[in-house]
């Protein structure tokens, strides 16, 4: 039977939750045992993928098309699993369920309350991620702050699960703020005090408290927090604010949580082995080498919005022995004539990332144009790719008014169409082309070469596709169709021929990336963008030499 971890967040948001439960389940499974993680998220939308990138972040999918909230994502590269759609679950969902049931007359004529029906609804949820893979161990994030009206059945949901498989089944883990007051040089505990009271209302008694600060904790803070909040001094665990969230693993295992949670859980005593995790952490505070990198989007100004994107980038630039000095360049500012020219000239490589909507595509495309030009390495990235095609029909090809018809539904020359299942397609939710397809790769082209094999699975999510109509013409101008969908029905990655390095893909590389394992289209990227910085600084010297 499988044992619980709850970690609920308390004083404030954004404390870090997602990245403790990510680093928890690192160093359990650093020790052998089997983990699965899940977030739970209060609000009432089904799932985040029908909202703004502003309001939530970045939309992370799974490999079986779930639209996700951006923490599993961190989860997927702190444990190194893939997870699906039963990690992340939402109010919405689980009222969805508890209707329809009722709907169906399940409840045969009851009265539907949210305790016990929705409470038991999400407890159904939670167990059955048991089912999946058998897991030892299942970490629950509950999402929000405790004293939240819509976190409150989860709550109850979680106090409840300890009833359902014993005490010594389960850990609530509670994750602090601790404020520091300028003036008298001080951490206070207070809120956290307060925080612990409000989950105690509920009936949960935290065993271990982690309180992030930007400042040391002292002795005596420990002991003070240790005796209002009734947890033992062991288990009040500083969370200091560190350069690299892969720290994270490494500070809480020595602080002895590892051990703690094993014992409080009754599971097997093994030693950690954290080793290459903790040579990959050594190996970022050792690198200082930079390589500028543009990031050119819709939603710059949220840097969540790209989050696997920019971990995809250090992952890779690691793998060189660099990190990325990642330039937020907004679409739009790049639409004025000279722009492109103006904000990109000192980048290695641009990025375009994917997005959705017509706002900043111009500026997208005179940024595939700067990048095409004057050869900087490029990785367009779903919407980044649909941008690279459209350049290359307007620019290369001539066809002024190429275009998605997401973009001008009355293009006369649509090299990008929605694809041909989605047409008819009303409801918004969940109704993309979502998840894992498998893809051909042409041997000898770049893409294949990054790849290194002939076969490949990759995440999607999009409506819209290259026109077959246009396939023949756009080779014409260059592109190569590096990689088909095995009935050669739809291109998933495409390149251009007369580039040093100038790569889009359909599917979203950046969900699969690993701090350990970087993903090889992002780290084929860097190498090239590497290579011209290299070029580059040759050029310069040899300018400087022969006095021009
Ligand atoms: N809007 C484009 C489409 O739906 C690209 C989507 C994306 O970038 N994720 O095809």
């Amino acid at each position: 039977m499988a044992k619980y971890i709850f970690v609920t967040g308390g004083v404030v948001s954004s404390v870090g939750k997602g990245i403790v439960v990510a680093s928890t389940g690192r160093i359990l499974k650093s020790r052998g045992i089997s983990v699965s993680l899940q977030k739970l998220d209060p609000y009432l939308n089904v799932d985040p993928g029908t909202m703004s990138p502003y309001q939530h972040g970045e939309v992370f999918v799974t490999e079986d098309g779930a639209e996700t909230d951006l923490d599993l994502g961190h989860y997927e590269r702190f444990i190194d699993i893939n997870l699906t759609r039963a990690s992340s679950i939402t109010t919405g969902q689980i009222y969805r369920s508890v209707l329809n049931k009722e709907r169906r007359g399940d409840f045969l004529g009851g009265t539907i309350q949210v305790v016990p029906h929705v409470t038991n609804e999400i407890k159904g949820r939670i167990m059955a991620l048991a089912r999946e893979g058998d897991p030892e161990v299942i970490i629950v994030e509950v999402g929000g702050t405790v004293g939240d009206i819509e976190g409150q059945p989860f709550l109850e949901a979680a106090r409840q699960i300890r009833n359902d498989v014993g005490r010594d089944n389960v850990v609530y883990i509670h994750v602090t703020y601790l404020p520091y007051i300028q003036a008298t040089g001080e951490l206070k505990t207070k809120p956290t005090q307060h925080s612990v009271q409000e989950l105690r209302r509920i009936g949960i008694q935290p065993d271990i408290i982690l309180c992030r600060t930007e400042h040391e904790m002292a002795e005596d803070i420990k002991d003070k927090i240790a005796l209002h909040c009734d947890v033992e001094k062991r288990a009040v665990i500083p969370l200091p604010t560190v350069p690299t969230v892969y720290q994270v693993p490494l500070i809480l295992e020595e602080a002895g949580m590892g051990d703690l949670l094993v014992d409080r859980l009754g599971l097997a005593r093994r030693r950690p082995d954290l080793t290459e995790w903790q040579d990959m952490v050594t190996r970022i505070y050792q690198t200082d080498q930079t390589i500028p990198i543009a990031i050119v989007g819709k939603y710059v100004q949220l840097k969540d919005a790209y989050l696997s994107v920019v971990e995809s980038l250090r992952h890779a630039a690691l793998h060189y022995g660099q990190v990325p000095d990642i330039q937020w360049i907004a679409a739009e500012d790049l639409e004025q004539p000279g722009a492109a020219e103006a904000r990109l000239r000192n980048v290695k490589g641009i990025v375009v990332p994917g997005g959705f909507g017509y706002r900043g595509l111009e500026g997208m495309v005179a940024a595939a144009n700067y990048a095409r030009v004057n050869e900087v390495p490029y990785l367009g990235l779903c919407l980044g790719f649909q941008v690279m095609v459209i350049e290359l029909a307007r620019h290369v090809l001539g066809t002024q008014d190429a275009n998605s018809t997401e973009f001008d539904e009355n293009t006369s020359n649509p090299v990008i169409d929605l694809m041909p299942d989605q047409r008819g397609v009303q409801e918004r939710g969940g109704t993309m082309r979502l998840g894992s397809y498998p893809c051909h790769l042409v041997p000898g082209t770049k893409v294949a070469d990054a790849y290194g094999c002939a076969s490949i699975t990759e995440r999607h999510r999009h409506r819209f596709e290259v026109n077959n109509d246009y396939r023949d013409i756009l080779a014409s101008g260059g592109l190569v169709w590096s990689g088909l969908s095995p009935d050669g029905s739809l291109v998933e990655v495409a390149e251009l021929a007369q580039h040093p390095w100038m790569v889009g893909s359909q599917f979203h590389p950046e969900f699969t990336t690993r701090p350990t394992r970087p993903h090889p289209l992002f780290r084929a990227f860097i190498a090239a963008a590497e290579r011209s910085a290299r070029e580059g600084d040759q050029f310069a010297l040899s300018e400087l030499s022969s006095g021009r």
